[in-house]
Protein backbone atom coordinates (compact mmCIF):
# COMPACT_ATOMS: atom_id res chain seq x y z
CA UNK A 1 0.00 0.00 0.00
CA UNK A 2 1.41 3.65 -0.55
CA UNK A 3 0.22 6.75 0.15
CA UNK A 4 -1.13 8.59 -2.71
CA UNK A 5 -1.88 12.10 -1.57
CA UNK A 6 -2.63 14.03 1.78
CA UNK A 7 -5.29 16.19 1.67
CA UNK A 8 -5.48 19.33 4.16
CA UNK A 9 -8.40 21.11 4.71
CA UNK A 10 -9.13 24.00 6.83
CA UNK A 11 -12.75 24.29 8.13
CA UNK A 12 -13.90 27.47 9.39
CA UNK A 13 -17.65 28.75 10.63
CA UNK A 14 -17.41 32.33 11.30
CA UNK A 15 -15.99 34.68 8.04
CA UNK A 16 -12.12 35.24 7.48
CA UNK A 17 -12.67 38.58 9.02
CA UNK A 18 -14.70 37.70 12.07
CA UNK A 19 -13.03 35.56 15.13
CA UNK A 20 -13.86 32.06 16.21
CA UNK A 21 -15.04 30.83 19.31
CA UNK A 22 -13.76 27.29 20.59
CA UNK A 23 -14.77 25.12 18.42
CA UNK A 24 -15.60 26.95 15.42
CA UNK A 25 -12.38 26.17 13.16
CA UNK A 26 -10.61 23.26 12.99
CA UNK A 27 -7.62 21.30 10.18
CA UNK A 28 -8.51 18.56 9.04
CA UNK A 29 -6.48 15.64 7.08
CA UNK A 30 -7.07 12.73 4.32
CA UNK A 31 -4.73 10.64 3.44
CA UNK A 32 -5.67 8.93 0.21
CA UNK A 33 -3.72 5.82 -0.24
CA UNK A 34 -3.98 3.22 -3.41
CA UNK A 35 -5.98 0.79 -2.16
CA UNK A 36 -8.98 2.93 -1.71
CA UNK A 37 -8.74 3.09 1.83
CA UNK A 38 -8.75 6.95 3.37
CA UNK A 39 -8.00 8.11 6.74
CA UNK A 40 -8.62 10.96 8.65
CA UNK A 41 -7.49 13.34 11.64
CA UNK A 42 -7.18 16.30 12.36
CA UNK A 43 -5.23 19.31 14.58
CA UNK A 44 -6.63 21.82 17.15
CA UNK A 45 -4.24 24.76 16.20
CA UNK A 46 -4.25 27.92 13.84
CA UNK A 47 -5.56 25.86 10.76
CA UNK A 48 -4.06 28.25 8.32
CA UNK A 49 -0.95 27.87 9.78
CA UNK A 50 -0.95 23.84 10.24
CA UNK A 51 -2.26 23.81 6.32
CA UNK A 52 0.99 25.54 4.90
CA UNK A 53 3.49 22.94 6.87
CA UNK A 54 1.57 20.34 5.40
CA UNK A 55 1.28 21.79 2.02
CA UNK A 56 4.86 23.39 1.92
CA UNK A 57 6.90 22.48 -0.97
CA UNK A 58 10.61 21.15 -0.31
CA UNK A 59 12.98 23.50 0.46
CA UNK A 60 16.04 21.63 1.93
CA UNK A 61 16.99 18.36 3.80
CA UNK A 62 15.66 19.24 7.02
CA UNK A 63 13.04 22.10 5.68
CA UNK A 64 10.38 19.89 4.01
CA UNK A 65 6.51 19.80 3.81
CA UNK A 66 4.69 16.70 5.82
CA UNK A 67 2.90 15.58 2.38
CA UNK A 68 5.29 15.57 0.18
CA UNK A 69 7.61 13.49 2.69
CA UNK A 70 4.74 10.96 3.36
CA UNK A 71 3.61 10.59 -0.33
CA UNK A 72 4.78 6.80 -1.86
CA UNK A 73 5.41 5.71 1.29
CA UNK A 74 3.88 3.07 2.93
CA UNK A 75 1.00 4.49 5.34
CA UNK A 76 1.07 1.12 7.59
CA UNK A 77 4.91 2.37 9.20
CA UNK A 78 3.71 4.19 11.46
CA UNK A 79 6.76 4.87 14.09
CA UNK A 80 9.16 5.08 10.82
CA UNK A 81 6.89 7.65 9.20
CA UNK A 82 6.59 9.61 12.64
CA UNK A 83 10.31 9.83 12.55
CA UNK A 84 10.77 10.73 8.98
CA UNK A 85 8.50 13.71 9.09
CA UNK A 86 10.17 14.67 12.50
CA UNK A 87 13.79 14.88 11.31
CA UNK A 88 12.75 16.25 7.74
CA UNK A 89 10.93 19.51 8.96
CA UNK A 90 13.15 19.53 12.41
CA UNK A 91 13.65 23.15 11.24
CA UNK A 92 10.17 25.35 11.07
CA UNK A 93 8.96 22.00 13.30
CA UNK A 94 10.17 20.02 16.31
CA UNK A 95 7.48 21.63 18.91
CA UNK A 96 4.96 24.27 18.79
CA UNK A 97 2.77 23.90 14.88
CA UNK A 98 5.20 21.43 13.25
CA UNK A 99 4.41 18.88 15.79
CA UNK A 100 0.40 19.84 15.78
CA UNK A 101 0.41 19.48 11.83
CA UNK A 102 2.07 15.80 12.26
CA UNK A 103 -0.67 15.45 15.19
CA UNK A 104 -3.00 15.40 12.26
CA UNK A 105 -1.49 13.14 9.85
CA UNK A 106 -0.32 10.62 12.54
CA UNK A 107 -4.34 9.88 13.67
CA UNK A 108 -4.66 9.31 9.92
CA UNK A 109 -2.32 7.12 9.31
CA UNK A 110 -3.62 4.81 12.50
CA UNK A 111 -7.03 5.04 11.08
CA UNK A 112 -6.17 3.66 7.73
CA UNK A 113 -4.12 1.07 9.59
CA UNK A 114 -7.31 -0.09 11.78
CA UNK A 115 -8.97 -0.45 8.71
CA UNK A 116 -6.48 -2.25 6.54
CA UNK A 117 -6.36 -5.01 9.59
CA UNK A 118 -10.24 -4.64 9.78
CA UNK A 119 -9.59 -3.96 13.86
CA UNK A 120 -10.70 -0.52 15.93
CA UNK A 121 -7.54 1.49 16.78
CA UNK A 122 -7.32 0.32 20.07
CA UNK A 123 -6.85 -2.49 19.31
CA UNK A 124 -3.63 -2.00 17.22
CA UNK A 125 -2.32 0.16 20.63
CA UNK A 126 -3.00 -3.40 22.34
CA UNK A 127 -6.41 -3.58 23.33
CA UNK A 128 -9.36 -1.76 25.12
CA UNK A 129 -9.50 -1.84 29.11
CA UNK A 130 -13.33 -0.73 29.67
CA UNK A 131 -16.56 -0.19 27.40
CA UNK A 132 -17.11 2.91 27.96
CA UNK A 133 -15.63 5.93 29.45
CA UNK A 134 -16.53 8.87 31.80
CA UNK A 135 -16.99 12.50 30.57
CA UNK A 136 -16.71 16.07 31.99
CA UNK A 137 -18.21 18.97 29.98
CA UNK A 138 -16.34 22.06 30.37
CA UNK A 139 -17.94 25.53 30.29
CA UNK A 140 -16.76 29.06 30.09
CA UNK A 141 -18.08 30.99 33.08
CA UNK A 142 -20.75 33.30 32.83
CA UNK A 143 -20.75 36.97 34.28
CA UNK A 144 -23.63 36.03 36.40
CA UNK A 145 -24.75 33.88 39.21
CA UNK A 146 -27.73 33.10 37.54
CA UNK A 147 -26.23 32.05 34.20
CA UNK A 148 -23.36 29.96 35.86
CA UNK A 149 -26.50 28.02 37.35
CA UNK A 150 -28.09 27.66 34.29
CA UNK A 151 -25.17 26.20 32.10
CA UNK A 152 -24.20 23.96 34.81
CA UNK A 153 -28.00 22.81 35.13
CA UNK A 154 -28.00 21.89 31.28
CA UNK A 155 -24.84 19.93 31.57
CA UNK A 156 -25.87 17.84 34.61
CA UNK A 157 -29.16 17.21 32.49
CA UNK A 158 -26.92 15.63 30.28
CA UNK A 159 -26.23 13.18 32.42
CA UNK A 160 -22.46 14.79 33.01
CA UNK A 161 -21.12 14.13 37.18
CA UNK A 162 -18.19 16.07 36.29
CA UNK A 163 -17.53 19.17 35.04
CA UNK A 164 -15.17 22.17 34.63
CA UNK A 165 -15.26 26.59 34.45
CA UNK A 166 -13.31 28.45 33.20
CA UNK A 167 -12.53 30.95 30.83
CA UNK A 168 -14.75 34.20 30.30
CA UNK A 169 -14.58 36.43 32.96
CA UNK A 170 -13.57 33.67 35.25
CA UNK A 171 -9.68 33.84 37.15
CA UNK A 172 -9.09 37.69 37.29
CA UNK A 173 -10.96 38.56 40.58
CA UNK A 174 -10.92 36.45 43.49
CA UNK A 175 -14.43 38.08 45.12
CA UNK A 176 -15.65 36.95 41.69
CA UNK A 177 -15.05 33.63 41.28
CA UNK A 178 -15.75 32.89 44.65
CA UNK A 179 -19.12 34.40 44.34
CA UNK A 180 -19.43 32.44 40.53
CA UNK A 181 -18.25 29.09 42.26
CA UNK A 182 -20.41 29.30 44.98
CA UNK A 183 -23.34 29.77 43.09
CA UNK A 184 -21.84 27.17 40.89
CA UNK A 185 -21.28 24.61 44.14
CA UNK A 186 -24.75 25.11 45.45
CA UNK A 187 -26.47 24.22 41.80
CA UNK A 188 -24.69 21.09 41.42
CA UNK A 189 -24.31 19.58 45.33
CA UNK A 190 -21.52 17.80 46.95
CA UNK A 191 -21.51 14.85 45.19
CA UNK A 192 -20.49 16.22 40.99
CA UNK A 193 -16.84 16.80 40.95
CA UNK A 194 -15.91 20.64 40.09
CA UNK A 195 -12.80 21.31 38.42
CA UNK A 196 -11.83 25.58 37.44
CA UNK A 197 -9.18 25.95 34.55
CA UNK A 198 -7.46 29.38 34.70
CA UNK A 199 -6.05 29.49 31.63
CA UNK A 200 -2.34 30.33 32.90
CA UNK A 201 -4.39 34.05 34.62
CA UNK A 202 -2.96 33.63 38.26
CA UNK A 203 -0.18 36.82 38.89
CA UNK A 204 2.14 34.64 40.65
CA UNK A 205 2.61 31.69 42.51
CA UNK A 206 1.89 33.40 46.45
CA UNK A 207 -1.15 34.94 44.53
CA UNK A 208 -2.09 30.96 43.04
CA UNK A 209 -1.18 29.73 46.53
CA UNK A 210 -3.49 32.36 48.33
CA UNK A 211 -6.49 31.39 45.59
CA UNK A 212 -5.34 27.65 46.18
CA UNK A 213 -6.29 28.38 50.01
CA UNK A 214 -9.22 30.65 49.78
CA UNK A 215 -11.11 28.46 47.28
CA UNK A 216 -10.61 25.03 49.42
CA UNK A 217 -14.44 25.21 50.63
CA UNK A 218 -15.53 24.09 47.27
CA UNK A 219 -13.64 20.69 47.15
CA UNK A 220 -12.11 21.24 43.87
CA UNK A 221 -11.20 18.31 41.57
CA UNK A 222 -8.29 19.93 40.46
CA UNK A 223 -6.89 23.37 39.38
CA UNK A 224 -5.85 23.39 35.58
CA UNK A 225 -3.12 25.80 34.45
CA UNK A 226 -3.18 28.36 37.26
CA UNK A 227 0.10 30.13 35.89
CA UNK A 228 2.14 30.19 32.38
CA UNK A 229 3.17 26.32 31.93
CA UNK A 230 6.55 27.52 31.30
CA UNK A 231 6.54 28.82 35.14
CA UNK A 232 8.15 25.38 36.14
CA UNK A 233 9.14 27.03 39.84
CA UNK A 234 5.80 28.45 40.64
CA UNK A 235 4.11 25.36 39.59
CA UNK A 236 5.84 23.23 41.52
CA UNK A 237 6.04 25.52 44.39
CA UNK A 238 2.23 24.99 44.19
CA UNK A 239 2.63 21.22 43.10
CA UNK A 240 4.20 20.65 46.81
CA UNK A 241 1.60 23.33 49.12
CA UNK A 242 -1.43 24.55 46.97
CA UNK A 243 -3.67 21.43 48.77
CA UNK A 244 -5.11 20.84 45.53
CA UNK A 245 -4.20 18.72 42.81
CA UNK A 246 -2.57 21.09 39.84
CA UNK A 247 -3.06 20.01 36.00
CA UNK A 248 -1.49 21.59 32.66
CA UNK A 249 0.08 20.95 29.36
CA UNK A 250 -2.73 21.04 26.99
CA UNK A 251 -0.20 23.38 25.05
CA UNK A 252 2.83 21.32 25.62
CA UNK A 253 3.99 19.42 22.59
CA UNK A 254 6.15 15.69 22.10
CA UNK A 255 7.41 13.44 25.13
CA UNK A 256 10.25 15.94 25.42
CA UNK A 257 8.48 18.96 26.43
CA UNK A 258 6.18 16.59 28.80
CA UNK A 259 9.69 15.16 30.70
CA UNK A 260 10.41 18.62 31.27
CA UNK A 261 7.02 19.35 32.81
CA UNK A 262 6.72 16.12 34.83
CA UNK A 263 9.96 16.01 36.35
CA UNK A 264 10.46 20.49 37.21
CA UNK A 265 6.63 21.04 38.08
CA UNK A 266 5.41 17.69 39.66
CA UNK A 267 1.82 18.20 38.29
CA UNK A 268 -1.41 15.61 39.82
CA UNK A 269 -2.40 15.40 35.81
CA UNK A 270 -1.63 15.74 32.68
CA UNK A 271 -3.85 17.02 29.88
CA UNK A 272 -2.09 16.40 26.32
CA UNK A 273 -4.19 17.27 23.39
CA UNK A 274 -3.88 13.94 21.30
CA UNK A 275 -4.01 16.67 18.03
CA UNK A 276 -1.45 18.68 19.21
CA UNK A 277 0.90 16.78 21.24
CA UNK A 278 2.54 14.61 18.36
CA UNK A 279 -0.64 12.45 17.86
CA UNK A 280 -1.97 8.53 18.95
CA UNK A 281 1.90 7.51 18.69
CA UNK A 282 3.62 10.27 20.91
CA UNK A 283 0.54 10.38 23.37
CA UNK A 284 1.65 6.51 24.19
CA UNK A 285 4.94 8.04 25.41
CA UNK A 286 3.23 10.78 27.28
CA UNK A 287 0.90 8.88 29.27
CA UNK A 288 4.07 6.40 30.07
CA UNK A 289 5.94 9.14 31.38
CA UNK A 290 3.16 10.55 32.97
CA UNK A 291 2.62 6.76 35.01
CA UNK A 292 6.85 7.09 35.89
CA UNK A 293 6.08 9.96 37.57
CA UNK A 294 2.94 9.48 39.32
CA UNK A 295 0.79 11.47 37.63
CA UNK A 296 -2.93 10.49 35.77
CA UNK A 297 -3.51 11.65 32.71
CA UNK A 298 -6.95 13.43 31.71
CA UNK A 299 -6.73 14.45 27.98
CA UNK A 300 -7.60 18.02 26.54
CA UNK A 301 -9.95 17.90 23.72
CA UNK A 302 -12.13 20.45 22.70
CA UNK A 303 -12.57 20.10 19.21
CA UNK A 304 -14.60 18.31 16.09
CA UNK A 305 -15.55 14.47 16.77
CA UNK A 306 -12.71 13.42 15.09
CA UNK A 307 -10.68 14.37 17.93
CA UNK A 308 -12.97 12.93 20.16
CA UNK A 309 -12.70 9.63 18.45
CA UNK A 310 -9.05 9.76 18.56
CA UNK A 311 -8.89 10.14 22.11
CA UNK A 312 -11.18 7.49 23.42
CA UNK A 313 -9.69 4.69 20.98
CA UNK A 314 -6.65 5.73 23.01
CA UNK A 315 -8.04 6.22 26.29
CA UNK A 316 -9.38 3.06 26.38
CA UNK A 317 -6.40 1.45 25.44
CA UNK A 318 -4.84 3.09 28.72
CA UNK A 319 -4.81 0.99 32.26
CA UNK A 320 -5.95 4.35 33.69
CA UNK A 321 -7.89 5.76 31.11
CA UNK A 322 -11.08 6.69 33.05
CA UNK A 323 -12.00 10.64 32.38
CA UNK A 324 -12.52 12.27 28.96
CA UNK A 325 -13.41 15.70 28.47
CA UNK A 326 -16.66 16.13 26.29
CA UNK A 327 -16.99 19.69 24.11
CA UNK A 328 -19.70 22.05 25.27
CA UNK A 329 -19.86 23.59 22.05
CA UNK A 330 -22.74 24.06 19.57
CA UNK A 331 -20.33 24.74 16.72
CA UNK A 332 -21.39 22.79 13.60
CA UNK A 333 -17.63 21.18 13.43
CA UNK A 334 -18.29 19.41 16.72
CA UNK A 335 -22.01 18.65 16.13
CA UNK A 336 -22.31 17.73 12.71
CA UNK A 337 -18.82 17.16 10.63
CA UNK A 338 -18.66 13.75 12.08
CA UNK A 339 -21.87 11.65 11.19
CA UNK A 340 -21.42 9.54 14.07
CA UNK A 341 -19.96 11.91 16.40
CA UNK A 342 -19.49 9.69 19.35
CA UNK A 343 -22.84 10.76 22.07
CA UNK A 344 -22.93 11.24 25.77
CA UNK A 345 -25.25 8.25 27.32
CA UNK A 346 -25.81 8.39 30.77
CA UNK A 347 -22.77 10.99 31.38
CA UNK A 348 -19.87 8.34 29.18
CA UNK A 349 -18.45 8.07 26.13
CA UNK A 350 -18.86 4.45 25.15
CA UNK A 351 -15.34 3.06 23.18
CA UNK A 352 -16.38 2.87 19.42
CA UNK A 353 -15.67 -0.76 18.01
CA UNK A 354 -15.83 -0.33 13.82
CA UNK A 355 -11.94 -0.90 12.12
CA UNK A 356 -9.69 2.73 12.22
CA UNK A 357 -11.24 5.37 14.02
CA UNK A 358 -14.26 4.83 12.59
CA UNK A 359 -15.24 8.28 12.16
CA UNK A 360 -17.63 8.98 9.35
CA UNK A 361 -17.40 12.64 7.72
CA UNK A 362 -20.57 15.02 6.46
CA UNK A 363 -19.23 15.92 3.23
CA UNK A 364 -21.80 18.57 2.94
CA UNK A 365 -20.65 20.01 6.18
CA UNK A 366 -17.04 20.36 4.83
CA UNK A 367 -18.42 21.50 1.95
CA UNK A 368 -19.88 24.23 3.45
CA UNK A 369 -17.38 25.44 5.24
CA UNK A 370 -14.39 24.58 3.51
CA UNK A 371 -12.18 27.67 3.14
CA UNK A 372 -10.60 28.07 -0.18
CA UNK A 373 -8.30 30.73 0.26
MG1 LIG B 1 -7.51 24.22 29.80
Amino acid sequence: MKITDVDAIWLRVPALDQPCAWGEDALIVRVHTDTGLVGVGETDTAPSVAKALIEAPMSHSTCQGLRQILLGENPLEIDRLWKKMFRQSEYVGRRGAGIHAISALDIALWDIAGQHYGVPVHTLLGGKHRDRVRAYGTFSARPTEDANREVVARLLAQGLRSVKLGGGSFGHDPAHDRKVLRAVRAEIGDGIGLAIDLLGRWRNPAHALAQCEALREFDLAWVEEPLPSDDARGLAHLARHAGVPISGGEGLATRHEFRSFLADTGPAIVQPDITRCGGISEMRHIYELAREHGAEMVPHGFSTGILLAATMHFLAACQFGELIEYSQSDSPLFRKLVKNLLPLEDGHVRVPDAPGLGVVLDEAVIDRYRVRA
